[in-house]
Formats: C-alpha cells, sequence, structure tokens
C-alpha cells in the first residue's frame, strides 16, 4: 500500500470514528457539512456565543468592558449561592430548537459537540473543580424522558477535562413542575428544598469543589437550589457550567 493510500485510509478511519461521536451534519439544521461535530456556514453566525466581558458571577455578558471583576445588577443585589456560572450560547430564536431538539426530541447525538463548547467555555472553572455532577432529573422524569440530558453533557465535559464526573453526587427529593413558564419567583419556589446530597457519597463532598453541569440557565434557581445542597453537605465552592442561558436587560453592569 502506498503513503497515500495510507494517508487515505487513516482519513477515513478518523472520519469514521468523529462519524460515531458526532452527527455527520450540522448540529442545528443537519445540512452536511464537511467536520463533524459543528454548525454549518448559514447556522454558525446566527447564535449569539458568550465571550468576555461578562458578570464575575452570574456570566451574564456586557455590551462593553469596563474593567475587571465587573458584577452585573442582579447579582449585587441577590448574590447567587454558586461561586461563577459560565455558558455557551444565549438562548434565543436561533438557538432554541437546536436545544430543545437535544433536550426532547431523543438528539442526544448532539451531546458530544454541545460538551466540546462547554469544555472551552468553561476552561477556568474546570480547572479549578474537583468534581464534575450534572442536575438531577426525578427518577420519574427519567423513566419518562430515558436520559438526563444534563448528565450525558457532565460525563462528556468530564471525559474532555480528565476530571471525574460523580452523576449521582445530588438527588431529587419530589418532582417538580417544568419550570417552563413560570416566573423567577414560582421557579424559585419549586425547587426549594428539591435538592440533598445523596448520603452514599456525603463523604465525597467534604472540601471539594464542584462543577455542577446544566443544558440551560434561566433564572438560575434550579443551579442554586442545587449548589445550597451540595454547599450545606460539605462542599468548598459550586462553580455552574451551562450549554446556553438566558440573557435579559434587566442584568446590566454597576
Ligand atoms: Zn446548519
Ligand atoms: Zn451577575
Amino acid at each position: 500500500m502506498s503513503i497515500s493510500d495510507t494517508t487515505r485510509l487513516l482519513a477515513q478511519i478518523q472520519k469514521t470514528a468523529l462519524d460515531a461521536i458526532f452527527p455527520p451534519g450540522c448540529v442545528n439544521c443537519a445540512e452536511p457539512i464537511d467536520t463533524p461535530g459543528n454548525l454549518c456556514a448559514q447556522c454558525w453566525p446566527e447564535m449569539t456565543y458568550i465571550s468576555a466581558p461578562f458578570c464575575e458571577m452570574c456570566g451574564f455578558p456586557f455590551e462593553y468592558d469596563a474593567g475587571d471583576g465587573l458584577i452585573c445588577a442582579a447579582c449585587l443585589k441577590r448574590p447567587p449561592v454558586f461561586s461563577r456560572a459560565r455558558a455557551v450560547l444565549k438562548y434565543d430564536e436561533s438557538s432554541r430548537n437546536m436545544i430543545l431538539g437535544y433536550k426532547h426530541s431523543d438528539q442526544t447525538n448532539r451531546a458530544p459537540t454541545f460538551a466540546n463548547w462547554m469544555h472551552r467555555a468553561g476552561v477556568d472553572l474546570i480547572g479549578d473543580c474537583d468534581f464534575i455532577c450534572p442536575v438531577p432529573l426525578h427518577h420519574r422524569r427519567l423513566i419518562k424522558r430515558r436520559f438526563n440530558q444534563s448528565a450525558l453533557l457532565a460525563k462528556e465535559v468530564a471525559r474532555l477535562a480528565r476530571k471525574p464526573a460523580v452523576h449521582d453526587l445530588v438527588i431529587r427529593t419530589r418532582p417538580t413542575r417544568t419550570q417552563g413558564g413560570l416566573s423567577a419567583k414560582a421557579r424559585h419556589r419549586n425547587v426549594q428544598g428539591v435538592f440533598k446530597v445523596n448520603p452514599a457519597r456525603e463523604a465525597l463532598l467534604e472540601g471539594a469543589r464542584i462543577l455542577l453541569i446544566d443544558d440551560v440557565l434561566t433564572t438560575g434557581a434550579t443551579v442554586n437550589a442545587c449548589s445550597k445542597s451540595l454547599l450545606k453537605g460539605g462542599a468548598l465552592k459550586v462553580d455552574v457550567l451551562t450549554f446556553s442561558r438566558v440573557v435579559r436587560a434587566t442584568n446590566t453592569a454597576i
């Protein structure tokens, strides 16, 4: 076999391996693309990627750079329970279908792509953590949906980061109604006291720095409630990494 044949064969093997991990088409519209695990040239510019400058705490993006360590108005008024939150992109008209397709339509082959982007967006948080854990689903919802979309992301981020993922660090003590369509106050009430540390994992948690993974950050009520239970259980700090986040105009920089 000539060198060019070998190179072609290796390229084919690599492509087959990538096709097995990533969806072959654009992760949003499924149009054919050259590099699997990506967006096509039409979808890429449609998304709003979150990058600095942003709120040091919740990761809310600011329109202009007014210096390091800025905190948004919402965090100043009511600091989150977690230390920092970061996200890959804005949850909006352009990204909604891609995210909902992943969450509700069994398009779980999007997880490696999303996790790849999360790994980049959360590099500082990942470097600082001891364990990666997902926001849990209640077992009844898990049976219905058949997978926990946050656990899949946590598993992939942990694999890329070479950090341990502990999927059952936190458990849901009761089912909650979905947070969609609820006001910020109702969301907060809905998840109050819902999470608790898995008694079988208590020993792991003492003094540990945790990176909590979820698909979307909306008001922060869920990750706040989850962080509260982790800190109560002995964690030193909790950071949050999500694929997407809602960006509301009310967070303006202070
Ligand atoms: Zn596309
Ligand atoms: Zn903030």
